[in-house]
């Protein structure tokens, strides 16, 4: 039985967003010190003086990456409670900045399309965040939304390896029937860009499928440890 059939838990439901409500501040003041860098615009990585980004020895299966900044403070624990509090109302600030960002990077026929949450973990996490951050910036940017991947049950990817998510084989997300993505330009929408193994999975799907081009848009990049580096 599942929240939405259970009165009860409907009930508990509204009473926990209730106080999550009462606790938590406004988005906008949460995220008062925060200020939007841009990253690399291949692989959205922060951009250092006198070293060669890690994207030099990368082969991308995107055309850019649209951040709001690094994973770092005040953006990752906001990322963090958006998600693991189901506070909607930061995801969907964070949402409409990335929205913003997006306004004059797309080409015409573009549409976004948000990573696919696999549906036990939706119903563990209360909340679908990629959705939630796409549903958002579709508003705010005027592009249309389109649900077009859907994705099987999974270990969550937190709890994998990396070598478990490099494994993760491209059967566990596939084309939604009658998703129409022929032709389009497609910005995949996620949270965190780390290892893009999920964004590449998701992108092969897509260029399988007729998608013209592919633009990258989440909320923060995490950064890669860096050859050469000296300490
Ligand atoms: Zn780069």
């Amino acid at each position: 039985m599942n929240s939405a059939t259970n009165p009860w838990l409907m009930l508990l439901d509204d009473l926990v967003e209730d106080w999550i409500g009462i606790t938590l501040p406004r988005p906008a003041v949460a995220m008062q010190e925060f200020i939007q860098k841009d990253g690399c615009n291949w692989c959205g990585e922060t951009i250092r003086k006198n070293e060669p980004c890690p994207c030099a020895s990368r082969r991308l299966k995107w055309n850019r990456v649209i951040r709001l900044g690094a994973y770092k403070e005040p953006l990752s624990s906001s990322i963090v409670q958006g998600k693991y509090s189901a506070w909607s109302d930061m995801l969907a600030y964070m949402g409409k900045l990335l929205g913003e960002r997006m306004k004059g990077c797309a080409p015409p026929n573009s549409v976004i399309v948000p990573v696919p949450m696999p549906m036990m973990r939706r119903f563990f996490r209360r909340i679908d965040h990629s959705y939630v951050i796409a549903v958002h910036a579709s508003v705010a940017s005027g592009i249309p939304l389109k649900r077009a991947l859907l994705r099987r049950n999974a270990t969550p990817q937190a709890a994998k390896t990396a070598t478990g998510r490099k494994k993760m084989s491209r059967n566990s997300m596939w084309l939604r029937p009658l998703a129409r993505a022929k032709g389009k330009n497609v910005i995949l929408v996620d949270d965190v860009l780390t290892t893009g193994r999920t964004l590449e999975v998701a992108s092969n799907i897509l260029k399988d499928n007729g998608v013209k081009s592919i633009q990258v848009a989440v909320l923060a990049v995490t950064e890669l440890p860096r050859k050469g580096k000296k300490k």
